[in-house]
């Protein structure tokens, strides 16, 4: 198996942090300056995720094979199944492998352009995530993940039925499960105690993001279908004018948010970084003194 999964399931927590590929070469020169600034934290991983629509092949696997060779860190690749055909899956496995990437995340993708039209199988390609999670077992000693989402997946019909395909893509052989973002614990603990109640152990690894921008909370809660609890609201709210307490806050809330989750035993904490280090860096070092 590729570490991340023996990681995960180790004893400590895990810490790791999500970036995207870069489009200019602007944003590539952020992106490198972000994964230096947080290469110094010595995170457990990190990952780079899989453009909309299967737009980025080339470059998540290259920055995936450049953090690899160039870096002390331990990289993820996000896969999605979008628009490809497992001739095509089968490819990007290759690549990675070759490139001594043994951690794969295994998602099914959004349709570009809407994310909720409609989802069209390629036709030769795979329907669901569970099919790429067995796909890349198939192609060797993988360590795989799988996204889970505790207020359930927007097409899901009902949160039953969302855990149950989360248990179906554990059983086809994922090593963890990364969550959507999220705002409220307790949704979190939901899903845990669900998955648990199914007999069902494979660990799930919250994935959070510090809240540094107010125009964030609507994009966040629209890209993630979490609702953002009320109380917290009104308190970003009441800041809403000010720039400074608005970050202050969004970066006392995540504090907050992941010491209770460590409180609860979580396997990891997975940091949504949009490529930038300052907010993850800070909630790292308020964890850190406290
Ligand atoms: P699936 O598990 O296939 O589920 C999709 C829908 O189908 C769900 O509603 C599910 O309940 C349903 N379903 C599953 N199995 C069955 C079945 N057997 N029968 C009927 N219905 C079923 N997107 C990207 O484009 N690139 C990324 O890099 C990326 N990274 C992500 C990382 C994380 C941690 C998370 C949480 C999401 C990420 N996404 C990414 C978004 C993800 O691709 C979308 O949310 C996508 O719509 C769902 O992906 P999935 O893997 O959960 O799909």
């Amino acid at each position: 198996m590729g570490d991340i999964g023996r990681l995960v399931q180790g004893p400590g927590p895990t810490f790791s942090f999500e970036f995207f590929p870069p489009k200019t070469p602007e944003g590539e020169r952020t992106l490198w300056r972000t994964i230096r600034e947080l290469e110094s934290l010595r995170p457990s991983f990190v990952s780079i995720t899989y453009g909309a629509g299967g737009t980025t092949r080339d470059t998540t696997v290259d920055v995936t094979e450049r953090v690899a060779t160039e870096t002390t860190l331990l990289p993820m690749a996000h896969l999605t199944a979008v628009n490809h055909s497992v001739a095509e899956l089968r490819n990007v496995i290759g690549r990675l492998a070759a490139a001594g990437v043994r951690d794969i995340l295994a998602v099914r993708g959004d349709p570009p352009g809407d994310p909720m039209g409609e989802w069209v199988r390629h036709p030769e390609g795979v329907l669901y995530a569970e099919d790429l999670v067995r796909l890349i077992k198939e192609s060797g000693d993988f360590s795989v993940g799988v996204a889970a989402f505790p207020y359930k997946h927007p097409r899901s019909p009902d949160i039953e039925t969302d855990t149950r395909h989360l248990i179906s893509k554990c059983r086809a052989g994922a090593d963890f499960a990364i969550t959507q973002m999220f705002f409220d614990a307790d949704d979190y603990l939901r899903l845990r105690d669900r998955v648990a109640a199914a007999g069902c152990d494979t660990p799930i690894v919250p994935g959070v993001m510090p809240v540094v921008r107010y125009a964030t909370i609507a994009r966040a809660v629209q890209l993630s279908g979490a609702p953002f609890p009320p109380a917290l609201a009104a308190r970003f709210d009441a800041v809403a004018d000010d720039e400074e307490s608005v970050r202050k806050l969004g970066i006392e809330q995540c504090t907050e948010l992941c010491e209770r989750l460590l409180a609860e035993g979580v396997p990891g904490i997975h940091f949504i970084t949009l490529n930038r280090s300052t907010a993850t860096r800070e909630v790292w070092q308020r964890l850190g003194a406290r």
